[in-house]
């Protein structure tokens, strides 16, 4: 029998327990802030940010939104990072990517003070995960972590098949599954458009993490008997529904479901998780940068 792994509910949970957490900084005087600066008119990326900012208002997150003119230079958008790393009521800063084509992004991930990086993009972020000594783990690869202890699917001597190399994703997650650590301790296999023999990498998983951006391209020939398949995949496909598209994840949910034990569905699996670990940050971050204890999910 396969079970689903019910994103929504063990978002839920988290958000719960964070909500103790806000009431502990609260009670010092503390009310932790999230800054989103979104500089695209990309309808995708307005519907990812205001959900951002409804989850903070939910939990008690104080939601700052700032937008700035796609065409605008990019000097406006260091400047609003830096008035943001300066003010001492915003915790964590989330610049939404994609940011456009004449903005450096790697310059916009390097100006945010590291402290306050929310998303873990800052490159001394990543290279303290890297070191096994991570600050603030990126939300996507953190939520797959949650969703696995949730369903005490063991990461420690399993395969873990990554498909996607991506900084956001794969890279990350890999780096999180390798650690010496009871939520790592995986032998981990990155694969990507290059590699070789794709179906026999993804059969041998364990534990399998589709995040290619690639709609329903894994199915029940490339899952091994009792895996469990993760699919990251948020993509656009038309369909005759009112938008005009449906969301599919990169996995053929029907056909996958067919070989694996547990697995995510599209939507209602890794998206809500994504969504709770930026909370998770902001509150961690607000603890950080206050000197306040706070005990988190
Ligand atoms: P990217 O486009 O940055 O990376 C995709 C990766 O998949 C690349 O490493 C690419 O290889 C690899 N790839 C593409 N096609 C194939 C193929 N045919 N076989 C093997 N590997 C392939 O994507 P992201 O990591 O940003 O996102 C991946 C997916 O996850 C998207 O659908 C995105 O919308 C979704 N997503 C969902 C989130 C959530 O909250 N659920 C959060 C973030 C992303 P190469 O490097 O060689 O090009």
């Amino acid at each position: 029998m396969t079970e689903d792994i019910d994103g929504n509910a063990v978002a839920a949970d988290i958000r719960e327990s964070l909500a103790e957490g806000i009431e502990t900084l609260e009670a010092e005087g503390v009310t932790p802030g999230l800054a989103t600066v979104l500089m695209s008119d990309d309808p995708a990326s307005e519907t990812y940010v205001s959900m951002k900012q409804r989850d903070c208002e939910e939990v008690g997150i104080n939601g700052i939104h700032v937008e700035i003119d796609p065409d605008a230079p990019a000097e406006e958008l260091y400047d609003t990072i830096d008035d943001l790393n300066a003010d001492p009521e915003v915790h964590g800063i989330l610049v939404q990517m994609p940011v456009p084509d004449h903005v450096d992004d790697r310059q916009v991930l390097r100006s945010i003070d590291p402290i306050k990086d929310v998303d873990g993009f800052h490159p001394e972020n990543v290279g303290r995960l890297v070191a096994g000594n991570d600050r603030y783990r990126p939300c996507t690869p953190h939520g797959v972590q949650k969703l696995l202890e949730a369903y005490d699917i063991e990461t420690e001597g399993a395969d873990a098949v990554i498909v996607g190399r991506s900084n956001i994703v794969g890279k990350p997650l890999a780096n999180l599954l390798l650690q010496k650590a009871p939520d790592g301790n995986a032998t981990v296999t990155v694969c990507h458009s290059r590699t070789d023999d794709l179906e026999a990498k993804c059969r041998n998983a364990d534990i399998l993490v589709a995040a290619a951006g690639m709609p329903e391209f894994i199915d029940a020939e490339m899952v091994g008997e009792g895996a469990t398949v993760i699919d990251v995949g948020i993509n656009r496909v038309d369909a005759d529904t009112e938008k005009g598209y449906e969301l599919v994840g990169d996995v053929d949910y029907d056909s996958a479901k067919q070989q694996a034990d547990y697995i995510t569905p599209v939507p209602g699996g890794v998206g809500p998780m994504t969504r709770a670990m930026l909370l998770y940050n902001t509150v961690k971050a607000a603890g950080l940068q206050e000197d306040v204890d706070v005990e988190l999910p």
